[in-house]
């Protein structure tokens, strides 16, 4: 699971139907006898708990590593870290790290099924998942998307989300607008053939009833330097408030969330706002990607 780009439609909803069987509980010890390695070599809050706790929860052994706590802080490479874990017997390793294309190195060198938890401005694939689950579940179901209008607002050019969510929603059948000054769209963009939009207001003319917001990434600004002319005049056009969800639209975020900056804090858990939903459906979707990479779910049907 190293990328959504090239991921078919009933690949998506396998995943959508195996996560809400999970969800019901029926699927107790999936993971039973499997051995998953959480290695995380860059900050996480979301994507470790809810991996740890979909892989504890339906019974696997857990083995988590972090860049302090493990040999990579005595110099030992990521690909020396990897053939130890698959030496220990990994079946599953889920790698989030700094450098884009880790993960895709990482598979190179194990025959446990690598997970992509996040690689630098690269992709992120499970969250791009949960996300659809989440609005699934908020509009009635995987089929509920097609023909649906989605602006994903902000830092494209930093986000990682966003390579990850715009293919997903596409290939769900929705429509996908961008919001960003042109200092925050990467190169490759105009390859995606999307509309770019000025504002989150255009957007709102444009039709989106689904407003998604990625998070300001400072720390990935190289030098230091900020892309924008200052902070509220982003906010003032790329940030989303009360009176955009006042026209209905919902608000999704893959957190965490700059308040007042991408989203004003008053409606970050407005009744509108998707966020904590998305972070639920973070176990039930990497339940069932675990279950997937692994081949889990073939022992257990068969
Ligand atoms: N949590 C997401 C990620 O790791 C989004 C973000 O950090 O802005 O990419």
């Amino acid at each position: 699971m190293l990328t959504l780009e090239d991921t078919s439609r009933e690949e998506l909803r396998e995943v959508m139907d195996l996560a809400a069987a999970c969800q019901s509980g029926g699927l107790d010890q999936l993971l039973g006898g499997k051995t998953v390695c959480l290695a995380f070599f860059e900050s996480s809050t979301r994507t470790s708990a809810s991996f740890e706790l979909a892989a504890r929860r339906a019974g696997a052994d857990v083995v988590s590593l972090g860049e302090k706590d493990s040999s990579i802080s005595k110099g030992e490479s990521l690909v020396d870290t990897i053939v130890t874990l698959d030496s220990l017997g990994a079946d599953a390793i889920v790698l989030r790290h700094p450098a884009a294309g880790a993960a895709r190195l990482a598979a190179r060198h194990t025959s446990a099924a690598v997970i992509n938890a996040g690689d630098g401005c690269g992709q992120h694939p499970t969250q791009a998942l949960l996300d659809l689950y989440a609005l699934g579940g908020a509009l009635g179901g995987f089929e509920e998307l097609a023909g649906r209008r989605v602006a994903v607002v902000g830092d494209v050019l930093h986000s990682r989300v966003a390579r990850s969510v715009i293919p997903a929603f596409r290939t769900a059948g929705m429509e996908v607008a961008l919001v960003a000054p042109a200092t925050l769209l990467p190169l490759e963009c105009g390859a995606w053939r999307v509309p770019v939009l000025a504002s989150v207001d255009e957007a709102l003319d444009w039709g989106a009833e689904v407003l998604y917001a990625l998070r300001l990434q400072k720390e990935r600004m190289a030098g230091g330097s900020p892309r924008i002319p200052s902070v509220a005049e982003y906010a003032a056009y790329c940030g989303v408030s009360r009176r955009h969800l006042d026209s209905g639209a919902l608000l999704m975020h893959p957190g965490p969330v700059n308040r007042g900056v991408e989203v004003s804090g008053d409606v970050v858990l407005d009744g509108r706002s998707l966020i904590p939903a998305q972070v639920a459906a973070g176990i039930a979707v990497r339940t069932a990607v675990l279950a997937l990479a692994t081949g889990a779910v073939h022992e257990v049907a068969a």
